[in-house]
């Protein structure tokens, strides 16, 4: 494997081998073909890292720079990507298998997320705060953290690793990156952009390896002020429990088993393109999918033939050919966990009315057909555990209030569609479903200037909008005394 890029941490500034001199592969998903090997991480790589990144918060240049000038680096830094979006789309399509054509579209968005938080730098302040004692002026400031430690997973690398990096640098902290094992070049090169934009050399720092390696160094780490993480659940409550024992914050995006649901009055072509929208795009390998689809009756039929249909005819094949539709999974243990959740799902009595086979795109790749699965209910795990690939299991019902008990019947509460021309149910149903993000007649909408949230195992704490910043920053109230009269009783708070 000699003849492989080898890609090292980017610690300070600079590339650096890691400290064990290992490395692993990487591979193309599409073809099964290893397409680099990246530095595996661990304690002392991480060690380097946080050192770099406490030097740079600690250092005047960075600390004392106005919060105008760190907007402009974000600016600047929005620009770069911009610049060479099509490398990294590309880049990211090659290690995960999405859609190039989706990938340009996340690159042609992502440096909105820049110019935003760019904009936001100086514009953050605290209020000064009347207090009964008129002699006192009473004021808060926001504070950065520290060093931010932020791990990511394999299906948007790019956006999710923005999601954090762009607040958690807007308000002054420096941060460590342990991106997805599966997914580690994109994150590098966009850690390099951040030098190449002006920001210092530690204020970005990616320390790439396996999650029980650098991601636990990192999570372990004395000097860590907080975690953001996004990935599974399971992950998710091991980072929470590690944080929490050190009175650590933490930012958690988790997993979903989002529910899509078509009422009898909605548009059905458009819904069915919502539906096949929320469940295939990304091949399902979205915290988002809406994988549980309810159709009320009158429109079951109708739905399931348009989704069916359109499912059939979904053109699988190389992600970076423009008519490609349908990439492959992103490695080989992931489309076998989708297959095997399919197996499940037989098992448990549910019919593959399309798909439900393994394919290797013709290319030797880790394809899975997009799948739809009815006779299905809340009881089986098809319906319960996030599969994280294109599979939909489709459902009837019968009124609202049913449909709103099975939609709030899971653990999970990440997001929610709802198809309805009726404006009195749409509220009726934003205000009910137990999820963070509720989308009417639209699925999968994103913006970073709307904050979301994860409920109940979906996640803690709320990224992109203004609301996030709260997240990246520590809260101080200053009092300051301005009166010179005696002090008259010791012994009695003032207030
Ligand atoms: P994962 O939890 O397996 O891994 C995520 C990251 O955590 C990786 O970088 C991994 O190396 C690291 N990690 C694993 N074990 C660790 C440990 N013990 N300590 C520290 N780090 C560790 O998740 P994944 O399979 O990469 O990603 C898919 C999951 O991410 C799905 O559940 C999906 O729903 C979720 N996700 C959520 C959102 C959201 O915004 N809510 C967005 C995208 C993906």
């Amino acid at each position: 494997m000699s003849e492989h890029t080898k890609l090292e941490h980017f610690i300070g500034g600079e590339r650096v081998a890691p400290k064990s001199g290992e490395y692993f592969a990487s591979t193309n998903p599409a073809t099964g073909e290893t397409l680099y090997e990246a530095a595996r991480g661990n304690t002392a790589d991480i060690e380097t890292a946080m050192q770099a990144a406490r030097a740079t918060f600690d250092d005047p240049r960075w600390r004392d720079l106005t919060q105008t000038r760190r907007g402009h680096l974000l600016r600047k830094l929005g620009d770069l990507i911009g610049e060479n979006a099509e490398e990294l789309a590309r880049s990211e399509s090659r290690d995960n298998g999405k859609l190039l054509r989706e990938m340009r579209g996340q690159l042609a968005n992502l440096p909105e997320y820049y110019y935003y938080y760019a904009g936001l730098a100086d514009k953050i302040h605290g209020d000064v705060v009347p207090t009964s004692d008129r002699a006192v002026i009473n004021y808060t400031a926001r504070e950065p953290l520290g060093v931010v430690g932020a791990i990511t997973p394999w299906n948007s690398p790019l956006t999710l690793t923005t999601s954090k990096l762009a607040p958690a640098l807007c308000v002054g902290n420096t941060v460590v990156v342990k991106p997805s094992e599966y997914t580690s070049a994109t994150v590098l090169r966009l850690a390099e952009l951040a030098v190449e934009a002006g920001f210092p050399p530690g204020a970005v720092n990616v320390v790439t390896g396996f999650g029980a390696e650098a991601g636990q160094a990192l999570v372990d780490h004395p000097g860590l002020a907080k975690i953001s993480f996004t990935g599974s659940t399971a992950t998710g409550s091991r980072i929470a429990a590690a944080t929490a024992s050190r009175f650590i914050g933490s930012t958690l995006e988790l997993g979903g088993k989002s529910p899509n649901i078509v009422f009898d009055d909605a548009n059905v072509a458009n819904a069915a393109m919502g539906v096949v929208a929320g469940i295939f795009a990304a091949a399902g390998q979205t915290c988002i999918a809406g994988s549980r689809v309810f159709a009320q009756r009158a429109v079951y039929d109708e739905l399931l033939e348009r989704v069916t249909e359109r499912a059939r005819s979904i053109r699988i094949g190389d992600p970076l050919d423009d008519a490609t539709e349908l990439g492959p999974l992103a490695f080989e243990a992931q489309r076998d966990k989708v297959a095997s959740y399919v197996d499940i799902g037989r098992d448990e009595g549910a019919r593959v009315l399309t798909g439900g086979n393994s394919s290797d795109g013709g290319l030797g790749g880790y394809f899975y057909e997009p799948t739809v699965l009815v006779d299905v209910d809340n009881d089986m795990r098809v319906v319960r555990e996030e599969i994280f690939g294109p599979v939909a299991a489709i459902m009837p019902f019968d009124s609202e209030d049913e449909v709103l008990r099975l939609a709030n019947d899971t653990d999970y509460g990440l997001a929610a569609g709802v198809w309805t021309s009726n404006l009195s149910r749409a509220h009726r149903m934003a205000s009910r479903l137990e999820a963070g993000t509720v989308w009417v007649n639209t699925y999968r909408a994103m913006s970073p200037m709307s904050p979301r949230q994860g409920f109940k195992t979906s996640g803690v704490g709320i990224e992109h909008g203004t609301e996030t910043i709260k997240e990246y920053t520590r809260l101080k109230s200053v009092w300051i005394n301005t009166s010179e009269d005696a002090v008259a009783d010791p012994f009695v708070l003032r207030s």
